[in-house]
């Protein structure tokens, strides 16, 4: 069966390694292509600082809890492996600080260690906020792990071609299943209205010293915006800037002023961090969350006379890397479920 992956991000790149990993034996041979019109480094998820972290919500469904463990636990099997440095995943600790107290996350017991801050570690590392939480999670590197999966595909017979895709429909004839990973570029591709970017700015500084994560939800008296520290391998990703209605794809000095103050206010050590990188990137927002359905398009006709088959998996906002594993896994068991229906329907 001839598979298409559109996009080549993480969530692309990931259900690509899903689908690899739990089709390729099953029901006959596959055929596995990524096209994007985009590679790393030029999408959105090159620049994520790659925190495992899920919307900060009280209530979730069983389905996307399902979602949050599977991405985890992926993430703790890659631990053990030799090439879990190469491919940027390690677990880190950190802190989440909120001004305004708010109820525990569903995804609480997926993390490791989920506590809440003492008195003391308020007033003492982050004065001025009321409620606090620590854990350990991961961190997923994108621009490690994207070259990292894109030579293990390669390896495995995957084929990668640089390209626009103006319509679904127009893959027909060449594939029997189409997996829509295309970010932002769902409004067009999937004409889906609900699909709308979400500006954001990052820096990368040197700051070895910093061995913990550091995100802050809600308006402080002093500290501008919402900043967050992540430390990768290599340096650690600052930010705060979400900006909805923005489309400046390049750096804006007032928001590098604006991560700056909000960074020096909430940890004043990193002044002595040297700038490394600044970066613009747009997050895939949805209104209803993220789309992952099977949808067979009608008016299509295949190689085999069959209807093509299309996997949506786009819309995941502002927490793609938290959620891109788990998403894949499902992704790969939607494509086994059609290679299974497709073996059956062939020996009638
Ligand atoms: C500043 C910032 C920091 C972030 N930090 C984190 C974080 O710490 N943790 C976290 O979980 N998330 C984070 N995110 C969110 C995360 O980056 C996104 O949710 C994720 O990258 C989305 O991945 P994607 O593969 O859907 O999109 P993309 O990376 O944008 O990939 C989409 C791909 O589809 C291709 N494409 C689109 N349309 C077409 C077409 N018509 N034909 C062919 N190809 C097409 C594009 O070229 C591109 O390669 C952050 C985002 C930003 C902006």
């Amino acid at each position: 069966m001839r598979v298409a992956v559109v996009g080549a991000g993480i969530v692309g790149m990931t259900s690509a390694l899903h689908i690899m990993e739990q089709c390729s034996s099953a029901h006959g041979q596959l055929e596995l292509t990524v096209m994007s019109e985009k590679f790393c480094p030029e999408n959105t998820s090159y620049g994520a600082g790659g925190l495992w972290k899920p919307p900060s919500q009280e209530h979730m469904s069983d389905a996307e809890l399902k979602r949050l463990q599977g991405s985890f636990d992926f993430l703790t099997s890659v631990l053990r492996t030799s090439y879990a440095h190469e491919a940027g995943i390690f677990l880190q600790p950190g802190y989440i600080v909120h001004m305004d107290p708010v109820p525990d996350p569903a995804w609480k017991d997926i993390v490791v260690g989920f506590r809440h801050l003492t008195p003391w570690e308020l007033t003492n590392l982050f004065p001025g906020y009321k409620q606090g939480w620590f854990y350990t999670c991961f961190i997923c590197q994108p621009r490690d792990f994207l070259p990292w999966a894109k030579k293990r595909l390669t390896r495995r017979g995957v084929n990668f071609v640089q390209r626009r895709v103006d319509s679904l429909e127009e893959l027909a004839p060449h594939y029997d299943v189409v997996v829509n990973c295309s970010g932002v570029g769902a409004t067009e591709l999937a004409s889906d209205a609900a699909v709308s970017a979400s500006r954001g700015q990052v820096m990368r500084v040197k700051a070895p010293w910093l061995r913990y994560f550091v995100e802050t939800d809600g308006k402080h008296p002093i500290i501008d915006g919402i900043p967050y520290m992540y430390p990768n391998l290599h340096n650690v990703v600052i930010g705060g800037i979400k900006q909805t209605g923005n489309f400046r794809k390049t750096n804006d000095p007032r928001d590098t002023e604006a991560i700056w103050k909000g960074i020096l206010a909430l940890n004043s050590q990193m002044k002595d961090a040297e700038v490394v990188e600044e970066w613009t990137g747009f997050r895939p927002m949805r209104d209803g969350g993220i789309r992952l359905e099977r949808e067979t398009l009608a008016g299509t006709s295949t190689s085999t006379g069959r209807p093509l088959e299309v996997v949506h998996n786009y819309g995941h906002g502002e927490n793609g890397v938290t959620w891109s594993h788990g998403c894949a896994k499902e992704v790969a068991e939607i494509v086994k479920t059609i290679m299974a229906e497709r073996c059956l329907k062939s020996r009638l």
